[in-house]
């Protein structure tokens, strides 16, 4: 179990977890926390694992190591650990890309007690950056829109997702985004559930939407091919555990219960 508050001020001993450019390093015993120690003055504590506190700290691989990739850990876990790998991948990236203020480039130091580099120098604070997405499973009647990302493994369809863009809310971006996507108009659109996802900060917003149009005309860009699907004959899907997969198969399991 996973707790977010931080351990209080003075604590400096724990659990710890090492990151290095979205990689993990692996522990000797198994899984991706390393045995209680003396944190580093770098560390940053994150919270409590089972009630022992726990911290990630930016390191590098030394040669001969392997570090798996986050994507590959988050995968194989199970969903009892997936919030604390994700934050601290998350708050990683975010010690590693903040070391130097953004306002006036000096050196930032890590405030006790929060998420957050302060400058000394002009007073800027940077918190961590957390961008959020929407993604959307379209449906016309039973039908599901999938579409293929040129990045996706062969045979595999998902649902459609983008950045929310500066002074957009949640529901215009996915009317923005199907409609730049594959040139569907929608109807009602109906929040699902959310989820935290840390390549590299993304939270995303899940949403039903219906399809008011059925011409699908893909952008070429973001898209290679998109279709609509019985729940019958589904393509090859997202991974599990995955909001993407968790969108397709409630609107599937709804569909068998009518
Ligand atoms: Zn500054």
């Amino acid at each position: 179990m996973f707790r977010r508050d931080l351990p209080p001020q003075g604590v400096s001993k724990g659990l710890v977890i090492y990151v290095a450019a979205g990689r993990i390093k692996p522990s000797s015993r198994e899984g991706f926390l390393h045995a209680a120690c003396d944190w580093p003055s770098h560390a940053v504590p994150l919270g409590f694992w089972h009630d022992e506190p726990v911290a990630v700290v930016v390191d590098e691989p030394v040669s001969g190591e392997e570090w798996p990739e986050g994507r590959d850990w988050l995968s194989d876990l199970p969903a009892s650990q997936f919030a604390l790998l994700a934050t601290a991948l998350q708050v990683a990236s975010w010690r590693r890309n903040h070391r130097f203020c953004g306002r006036c480039g000096v050196e930032t130091a890590q405030v006790p007690g929060e998420f957050a580099m302060h400058c000394s120098a002009c007073g800027h604070r940077n918190y961590p950056r957390i961008s959020p997405c929407i993604i959307t499973l379209v449906t016309h009647g039973d039908e599901l829109l999938l579409a293929r990302s040129p990045r996706f493994p062969a045979g595999r369809y998902s649902t459609l997702a983008g950045f929310i863009e500066p002074g957009e809310d949640a529901e215009d971006a996915v009317r923005r985004e199907v409609h730049e996507e594959v040139g569907i108009s929608l109807g009602r659109i109906r929040y699902f559930r959310s989820q935290a996802w840390p390549f590299p900060h993304s939270l995303m917003l899940g949403f039903y939407a219906e399809a008011a149009s059925r011409r699908i005309m893909i952008d070429h860009k973001e898209i290679v091919d998109a279709a609509w699907f019985s729940p019958r004959h589904l393509p090859r899907l997202p991974p599990p555990h995955s909001i993407s997969r968790d969108l397709i198969e409630t609107h599937v399991k709804g569909v068998a219960g009518r």
